[in-house]
């Protein structure tokens, strides 16, 4: 790999130090404050950093911190890899996860969807690894064809290999004017945003699994990967069985997203797998807390696919704690709240905490959802019996609670 230039590596070094400055003096992991005073003293420091070495991007509204940890995985197979893995997923994270890995020949980068096409830009990554997108707290379904028609110019002419999953719509749209494409059938669980054709604005007519416009040619691409249950069938038509840890079919999905992506680094399935199969729990989400016998299992879920995503995976023999905030980064208003369908939540015992759990509480009222509403989460898990119970909570209230628990997890 060649030097840094003298300008670069002192403005990446005042960036660690300042990170490391952060962390100790307990202001989290210092990664953005690191990244932002390395590119105050040189805006070029993110290109420098990403030259020379092989970039994945993965961009999604839900899943992207899990796949982007999956293609961690696989890919620390072939060597060492630079990544964001704490979620910090816009340049100054991004210039943070290089210069702490400077030798490192591989990158794989979580990048906010709305940062994609500047980011993908500046790095010049070789691989884009496209999910899903659909409204989240703040983005209505106008804005998020926006994004996908900013996705479509930033790919536009560019030797980018994209692999992007093809049953959702405007995923398929967004990415299908890449000069290389590897379509992935990974499912799509959430279809509220997506009822349009793209292209022309027409009806989308589903299938199963299929769609096609039905006033223009715009349809679905053939896949190369399918997941199906609990197995991927590559491109060859052999069938893995995925056997993951991570609960859930989003996860299945976001596994057969990081195989195609580490198949496009040179890495097969049967040296892949394997790797995935060791993660298992990302940034807290997934794992089980355990307090005076009852062992809570932590879901994130910060929009309505996101929530969708959580009730797939709670068991629906427990009981579930709901948690809900409304801080900057969940999104002020909980109007959101009204696109989820909670009626699957019937029959469970149900305890609703979190800042904002009146507006919550609504909800589930007009829903016809049994409640106890509890005043902290504390309280709603004393009041549990021993034994296991699922917890749902959007993203400060998931953060508060592991902050419960030291963030140990
Ligand atoms: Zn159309």
């Amino acid at each position: 790999m060649t030097q840094l230039p003298l300008r670069a590596q002192l403005a990446s070094a005042l960036g660690r130090s300042a990170a490391t400055l952060s962390r100790m003096t307990g202001r989290g992991d210092g990664s953005v404050i690191g990244g932002r005073v390395g590119l105050m003293l040189e805006p070029d420091l993110l290109r420098q950093l990403a030259r020379d070495r092989k970039l994945a991007l993965v961009s999604a509204t839900n899943g992207k911190t899990t796949t982007t940890r999956l293609i961690t995985s696989a890919l620390l197979e072939l060597g060492e890899v630079a990544t964001n893995a704490f979620g910090a997923n816009m340049p100054a994270g991004h210039v943070s996860a290089l210069s702490q890995h400077k030798a490192a020949p591989y990158g794989v980068l979580e990048v906010d969807e709305k940062y994609l096409p500047e980011v993908l830009e500046t790095t010049g990554a070789s691989v884009v690894c496209l999910m899903n997108l659909s409204r989240d707290q703040m983005d209505r379904a106008a804005e998020i064809w926006l994004l996908a028609q900013k996705w479509r110019r930033a790919l536009s002419g560019k030797p980018t290999h994209v692999i992007a999953n093809c049953d959702d719509p405007l995923v398929t749209w967004g990415a299908s004017t890449a000069a290389k494409v590897t379509w992935v059938s990974g499912g799509q669980r959430w279809k509220e945003d997506s009822w349009c054709c793209p292209e022309c604005g027409g009806p989308l007519d589903r299938k199963d699994a299929d769609w096609a416009c039905r006033e223009c040619t715009f349809h679905r691409p053939e896949p190369q990967w399918i997941l199906d249950d609990d197995a991927v069938i590559d491109p060859r038509g052999h069938r893995w069985l995925l056997d993951i840890q991570l609960p859930g079919l989003a996860n299945r999905s976001n596994a057969a997203m990081a195989l195609a992506v580490a198949e496009a680094f040179g890495l097969a399935v049967n040296s892949a797998l394997p790797r995935l199969r060791e993660v298992t729990s990302v940034a807290g989400r997934y794992t089980t807390v355990e307090r005076e016998g009852r062992q809570a299992r932590l879901l994130l879920a910060k929009n309505p696919a996101g929530w969708l995503e959580a009730f797939d995976v709670s068991d629906p023999q427990q009981s579930i704690i709901l948690s809900v905030n409304a801080q900057g980064p969940d999104g002020r208003d909980t109007s959101w709240l009204w696109d989820v369908d909670y009626r699957i939540l019937r029959g469970r015992p149900v305890f609703v905490t979190g800042e904002r759990r009146l507006d919550l509480a609504l909800r589930l009222d007009v829903a016809d959802v049994p409640f106890t509403l509890c005043g902290t989460f504390n309280e709603a898990l004393a009041m549990q019996p021993p034994g296991r119970l699922d917890v749902i909570a959007n993203y400060t209230a998931f953060q508060q609670i592991r902050s419960e628990f030291g963030r140990a997890v």
